[in-house]
């Protein structure tokens, strides 16, 4: 049984993250005969993976003629040229067998009329190629892969907070962990470690993100010297719900539902007239904020208007979303449009890896919402993300396995577990100061505020300094709650020492691309894609107190830039 059995012990493979990226990297492990381990802030079932809804996309051909390098030329177009041609290509010819791994495993997708994986229609994709289950795909790929996780009796340190990795000998070698029921810290060896911590969704407020979405593992990266990855990529998704920002699934829009203004219009027909409401995500989610700014939103928001489906469709495709909207918003979309807006989503950056989900550091592996590999470039085309978390999640645990099995030492050094004692003691014996939720609130409005979905040079620079002044105030943060058992006071305020260090490097990274591109939309000063000078990414690493940047040429296969219309 997945328990936690025994703390400061040593793995061959350590894995960072229990969602679907963590677990299926573990599978792949210890398939590939390591000893492998998972360690996890939250029990792996809770992980956010279980809040996916729409599905997953691979090139299955179910619903119509479709093959692998349509799959690879939509996430190409679709992450506006900055996406890693030879990183999608992989992506998309592993899908299919992926998922067809996962239905043997008992995935239970919904089904075509003749039996086979049912396939919807999701944004900015040229065939239905999103296979679900109803709208709770992202659950029942979590229990199946937690099934798998079992059955190989894989060690799971549930409930433990990974706060800084172990680096010696210049490669790294574990992980320095708070047990979260007991308290105290904990080294635990590993010949490799998979990052695999998901998103950083909560820098946002109105996100879809759960609270635990916090961006740890980029941070860790950072603060050992690893690059993170186009940081100014964070994808606003178009239908949030009003107020709370609980996702509705683009599977609405795949269903058919429309998008209205408040003169009923569907106004995608002024940006993107050809694909409607299923463009992508970054278009989509422009024109309804130009929408709302000039004035024809409904109270802030947009509608999705569901009521043509007819109540037969909605309670059978799209069951969870509907109860969604009566219980989140008091709305019945059988009878009423939903009321929707951008809200941030999913982080296209992350730790830089290769195709393998190696990073710079030897023994450090990313992989999933937390890596950038890249395969979404500027923008992520919905259905795409739980893909990348299966197809490099496995690529991730068989290369680490490997690489650990042909190494054989793990060296966690004396006393660094009392160093970081001492660390933690400072900020527990603060007792005067400001409580971690103020910066917290803060962060998040402001980078709703000055680095949402369209974003401009003064706004950037101001919110630079706003995050300058909160990394200020976080100095003296004080934790209220000395005690050892579920400190989550403690562990908020680690998280947030995380994120304002996140935002300092998105907001410097935005202020270098001086152009518009996907998910970074500067229509004031920028407003035009610049091949020329920024098809590249963004590479910013952590150069004594402030982020220091870099580029990285984009890998080109087949495809050369074109002009993105919808
Ligand atoms: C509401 C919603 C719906 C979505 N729907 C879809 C969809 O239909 N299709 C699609 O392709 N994509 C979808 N996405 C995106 C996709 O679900 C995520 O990108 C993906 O599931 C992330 O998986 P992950 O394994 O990388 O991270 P997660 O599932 O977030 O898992 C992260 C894990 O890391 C652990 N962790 C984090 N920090 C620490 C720490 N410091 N110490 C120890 N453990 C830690 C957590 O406990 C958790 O186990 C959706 C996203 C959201 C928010």
């Amino acid at each position: 049984m997945c328990s936690v059995i025994a703390v400061d012990a040593k793995h061959d493979v350590l894995v960072v993250g229990a969602g679907c990226a963590g677990m299926r990297a573990a599978i792949a492990a210890f398939d590939a005969g390591a000893d492998v381990a998972m360690l996890s802030k939250l029990h792996p079932t809770r992980s956010h993976s279980g809040a996916a809804e729409g599905g997953i996309n691979a090139a299955l051909g179910n619903a119509s003629e479709d093959d692998p390098e349509s799959h690879a030329f939509d996430t190409v177009k679709g992450s506006d040229y900055l996406g890693d041609q030879d990183a999608i290509e992989v992506l998309c010819n592993e899908a299919p067998g992926d998922v067809y791994e996962l239905e043997n495993w008992g995935a239970v997708f919904s089904r075509t009329e003749d039996g086979r994986i049912a396939q919807r229609p999701f944004g900015a994709a040229g065939a239905p190629r999103t296979a679900y289950a109803a709208d709770i795909t992202g659950h029942v790929l979590v229990q199946v892969l937690y099934e798998q996780v079992v059955k190989r009796e894989i060690r799971t340190y549930e409930e433990f907070f990974a706060w800084k990795l172990v680096v010696e000998d210049d490669r790294c070698q574990g992980v320095l962990a708070w047990d979260l029921l007991n308290g105290g810290l904990h080294a635990i060896g590993a010949k490799t470690v998979i990052l695999a911590t998901g998103g950083a969704g909560r820098l946002y407020v109105g996100t879809t993100n759960a609270y635990a979405c916090t961006g740890d593992g980029m941070a860790l990266a950072l603060r050992v010297g690893v690059p993170l990855k186009d940081m100014e990529m964070m994808q606003f998704h178009p239908t949030t719900l009003s107020p709370t920002g609980v996702l509705i699934t683009e599977g609405c829009r795949g269903e058919g539902a429309h998008l209205l203004n408040a003169d009923g219009e569907r106004f995608l027909k002024r940006y993107a007239p050809n694909a409607m409401e299923l463009a992508s995500r970054d278009v989509i989610s422009r024109a309804e904020q130009t929408e709302i700014d000039e004035g024809r939103g409904v109270d802030g928001n947009v509608l999705l208007d569901l009521r043509h489906l007819g109540a037969e469709r909605i309670l059978e495709r799209l069951h969870g979303t509907r109860e969604l909207s009566m219980v989140f918003a008091g709305v019945d979309p059988i009878h009423d449009p939903i009321p929707v807006r951008p809200g941030s989503h999913y982080h296209m950056g992350g730790v830089d890896t290769d195709m393998w989900g190696q990073t710079e550091l030897t023994g450090l592996y990313a992989a999933g919402e937390v890596a950038c590999i890249s395969v979404h470039g500027a923008n992520r085309l919905g259905g795409n993300a739980l893909m990348e978390t299966i197809t490099f999640g496995r690529r991730a645990g068989a290369h680490a396995a490997d690489w650990a099995l042909s190494h054989t030492t793990v060296t966690v050094p004396e006393g660094v577990v009392s160093d970081a004692e001492r660390e933690l003691k400072v900020l527990l014996d603060r007792v005067e100061g400001e409580r971690p939720w103020q910066i917290r609130d803060t962060l998040a409005q402001t980078m709703h505020e000055n680095f949402g979905v369209f974003r401009r040079e003064d706004q950037m620079l101001r919110q630079g300094e706003i995050v300058e002044a909160l990394r200020e105030r976080y100095e003296q943060v004080v934790v209220e709650d000395k005690g050892n058992v579920f400190n989550s006071d403690l562990t908020q305020a680690l998280e947030l020492g995380f994120l304002l260090e996140l935002a300092a490097c998105m907001v410097d990274s935005g202020l270098a691309r001086k152009e518009s591109r996907g998910a970074h939309a500067r229509p004031h000063d920028y407003p035009d894609r610049d091949d020329e000078n920024y098809l590249r990414h963004t590479l910013v690493t952590w150069d004594g107190d402030r982020p220091a940047l870099d580029w990285r040429p984009v890998t080109m296969t087949k495809w050369q830039p074109q002009e993105r219309t919808y």
